[in-house]
C-alpha cells in the first residue's frame, strides 16, 4: 500500500507553503478549499508522496480544535486504496472504530474517508481512492 500524503495542521498556509517550498525546493498544488471538512489545503510532493498543509476555514473545524489543543504539527498519514468505502467497512469488520462511515468529497476531487486515532495506536488514519 502506498502512502498517498502526511497532512500537517498549520495556522497559515501561505507562510507554512513559503517556508517549506523554499526548504524542499518545490512549488505547492494552488490552494483549495475543502467545505466537507472546513479547511483550506495545499499538497506538496516530496518523491513519491505529497506533504499535505491543513488551514482551518472555521476555528470548530476538527483541524481548529487540533490547533487550539495541540498546535500546529503532523495531523494524519493518508494511505492510497482502490476503495475507500471497503476500506473502512473493513477496519470496522475488525472492530476499528471509524470517524466516517461511509467516504465523503475530499481534496483533489477524491473519495476520502477517516478511521479514529483510536484504531491505529493514537495515528489519524486516512484513505484515499486512487484517481482513475
Ligand atoms: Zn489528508
Amino acid at each position: 500500500m502506498e502512502v498517498d500524503h502526511l497532512g500537517i495542521a498549520v495556522h497559515d498556509l501561505a507562510s507554512a507553503l513559503a517556508r517549506w517550498e523554499r526548504t524542499l525546493g518545490s512549488a505547492a498544488s494552488p490552494p483549495e478549499e475543502v467545505p466537507s471538512q472546513r479547511v483550506r489545503v495545499a499538497f506538496l510532493e516530496v518523491g513519491e508522496t505529497h506533504l499535505e498543509f491543513l488551514e482551518p476555514t472555521d476555528p470548530a473545524s476538527p483541524i481548529g480544535r487540533f490547533l487550539e489543543s495541540r498546535g500546529e504539527g503532523l495531523h494524519h498519514v493518508a494511505f492510497l486504496v482502490p476503495s475507500v468505502d471497503r476500506k473502512l467497512a473493513e477496519v470496522s469488520a475488525e472492530g476499528g472504530r471509524l470517524i466516517d462511515s461511509l467516504s465523503r468529497p475530499g481534496a483533489r476531487g477524491r473519495r476520502v474517508g477517516f478511521v479514529h486515532p483510536s484504531a491505529f495506536g493514537g495515528v489519524l488514519v486516512e484513505f484515499v481512492e486512487r484517481g482513475q
